[in-house]
């Protein structure tokens, strides 16, 4: 148990509860639920808590569950798993991160079917494939099986308390707690931890999502999901990796449901409006395998010739296969199943698909925190795994569960070391306490809606949003980067008026530093590196020469600093090149 101290009020509009903890996890989603689990595993005596800003039974990517397990090895190598990885994503990736993923992956798909995800069988027994590293699983209860183990496991989880700061102590070089609040109690909790891992996924709604009004939060990735982790982690110091890599999905239009279920599961046809199969036409043509880039690239293509909208063409369906495919999205995205079943005596024929609004991600793009090996970020006590972490694309949910294998044993390693015995720095406590209430105290009407409207719109018309085909160019992007330097500014004012309004106000103001680094990243790289994730018009093709390498940033006194880092071991910095 984590040990809780007696609550006091000091001068402050809420009251302020003190706890201890040898690990603290933010963010009880798939990677920090596994986190949690494996480190009360190995050492049941250590206090470990996690800190959730929903609840971990339904929170996060996995909440609606899941259909299947995109990285898992099977017979291959994990040196397949990065050459695999490596060209997907145009040469730019971290071996050493990878091949740790890979090393594990099998493992963490039987840490999944032993929570009790049913997951159905060949007739040998072995796990049934929709892609080569793809196996089919039967997740919608993923996510309370997760929960439940967490709580057997004997962690403690405090659920809706997002975090809002983290502190430091020996003067900044050390993460040794944080400081968030309790959305329901109206509490600030204040934890001192030995040591910390982030696990709060990436971000969503940073650019404008293409449901407007009340569905403006059917995005593809978690819309809840707003990078808090990473503000947290930029304002503390970490070095972040490769924003410019923005993630899109290509998916379903309107209801925006992953299309692998449609295209892996059940093998269905992508077709311009003219009924060609224009992605197979292409591999033919190209003679070789389309990366997922070029996919989403050559359905944009497709609009752009005329020959719009594309979809996936369910006509060799018949009622037996009509119903698994609905039997599969009630595994992963129930809302289509509406839009399936809307006339069940005429089965839809085709699904249109479209390019989602750009993520930060790394899962499955590679933006987030810069890490070693061990998922150590650059900044002592404080760790990162997940979609939080970049530089090892291609983790999905199974990858995720490694790196939380990876950090916890770190973690103790680290600790067994004597090196987490940090108190916290005064001064940066009670200027985090001050920091978490101060939408509260902000007299302003401006709302955190104001602020998410004005970001989406400048990164959406002037950082390569979905209507701009995902384009940028360095003169838009020198005018989105002004832009929210005032908006940031102003975002200062936002106000709040009771928990769910303070954390969505803390949202808003992480979504716009995330953004303003993005902007840093998607100057620097002056080409075109990955097609629709970062195309700069002008820069419209690769170059190896100047730009095979990772782009990070941290901040420094307030502003955003660059760093180059060779794209090849053992990844050492170059700072001031850019
Ligand atoms: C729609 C969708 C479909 C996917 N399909 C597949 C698939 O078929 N197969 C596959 O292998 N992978 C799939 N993935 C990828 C996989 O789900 C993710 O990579 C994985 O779940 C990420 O885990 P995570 O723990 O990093 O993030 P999450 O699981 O999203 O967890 C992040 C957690 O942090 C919490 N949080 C956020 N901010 C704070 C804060 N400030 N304080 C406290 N808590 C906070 C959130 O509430 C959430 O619980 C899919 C992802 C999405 C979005």
């Amino acid at each position: 148990m984590a040990h809780f101290e007696k609550k006091f009020q000091i001068d402050l509009p809420w009251p302020v509860r003190r706890i201890r903890a040898d690990l603290v996890i933010i963010g009880g989603g798939a990677a920090g639920c596994a986190a949690a689990i494996f480190a009360k595993h190995r050492r049941p005596e250590l206090s470990v808590l996690v800190l959730e800003k929903a609840h971990i039974s339904r929170s996060g990517c996995l909440a609606m569950g899941l259909n299947a397990i995109n990285a898992y090895l099977g017979e291959s190598s994990p040196q397949d798993y990065l050459a695999y990885v490596k060209r997907d994503n145009y040469g730019i990736c971290r071996d050493d991160l990878v091949l740790s993923i890979g090393e594990r992956l099998n493992r963490m798909v039987a840490f999944i079917e032993g929570l009790g995800v049913p997951f159905p069988r060949d007739s040998n027994g072995r796990y049934c494939k929709r892609s080569p590293r793809s196996i089919i699983m039967l997740g919608e209860h993923i996510k309370p099986l997760l929960a439940r183990a967490v709580l057997k496991s004997g962690a403690t989880v405090l659920n809706r308390t997002p975090a809002v700061r983290l502190l430091t102590g020996d003067n900044g070089a050390r993460v040794c707690g944080v400081v968030g609040f309790n959305m329901r109690s109206h509490e600030i909790v204040v934890i001192h931890a030995g040591a910390i891992i982030v696990a709060t996924g990436g971000a969503s709604g940073i650019y404008r999502p293409s449901n407007p009004g009340l569905a403006r939060t059917k995005t593809w990735y978690c819309p809840y999901n707003a990078g808090s982790g990473l503000a947290m982690g930029i304002r503390a110091g970490a070095e972040v990796t490769s924003f410019e890599m923005r993630f899109v999905a290509l998916r379903t239009k309107d209801v925006i449901a992953p299309t692998g279920t449609l295209a892996l599961n059940m093998k269905l046809p992508h077709r311009n409006a003219r009924g060609e199969p224009y992605l197979l036409l292409k591999e033919q043509i190209l003679g070789r395998r389309l990366t997922t880039a070029e996919r989403l690239l050559f359905t944009l293509e497709e609009h752009q010739r005329g020959a719009g909208p594309c979809y996936i063409d369910l006509s060799s369906l018949d009622k037996e296969g009509y119903r698994r495919l609905i039997e599969n999205y009630l595994n992963m995205a129930p809302s289509i199943v509406l839009d399936l079943l809307q006339d069940p005596a005429h089965p839809k024929t085709r699904i249109e698909i479209c390019g989602s609004e750009p993520y930060i991600n790394g899962g499955h793009g590679m933006a987030g925190f810069l890490v070693d090996t061990g998922r150590r970020s650059n900044l002592a006590g404080l760790y990162a795994i997940g979609d939080a972490a970049g530089g090892a694309p291609k983790k999905y949910v199974s990858g995720c569960c490694a790196e939380a294998d990876i950090a916890v044993t770190s973690f103790l390693q680290d600790y067994s070391m004597g090196d987490t015995l940090v108190s916290c720095d005064a001064a940066s406590e009670s200027l985090a306490i001050q920091q978490t209430l101060k939408p509260l105290m902000n007299s302003s009407e401006l709302t955190f809606t104001d602020i998410e409207d004005r970001l989406q719109k400048i990164m959406e018309e002037y950082a390569g949003g979905s209507t701009q085909n995902y384009e940028c160019s360095g003169d838009k992007l020198l005018f989105a980067r002004s832009s929210l330097e005032t908006l940031a500014e102003h975002a200062e004012e936002v106000g709040a008026v009771d928990g769910h309004t303070l954390s969505r106000a803390h949202d808003a103001l992480d979504r716009v530093l995330l953004a303003r680094v993005l902007v840093e990243h998607l100057l620097a790289r002056c080409e075109t590196r990955w097609p629709c994730y970062q195309s700069r018009v002008d820069f419209p093709v690769s170059n190896d020469l100047e730009y095979r390498l990772f782009i990070n940033s941290c901040m420094r006194n307030g502003r955003i600093s660059l760093i180059k880092r060779d794209v090849t071991p053992p990844y050492q910095i170059k700072e001031g090149q850019i």
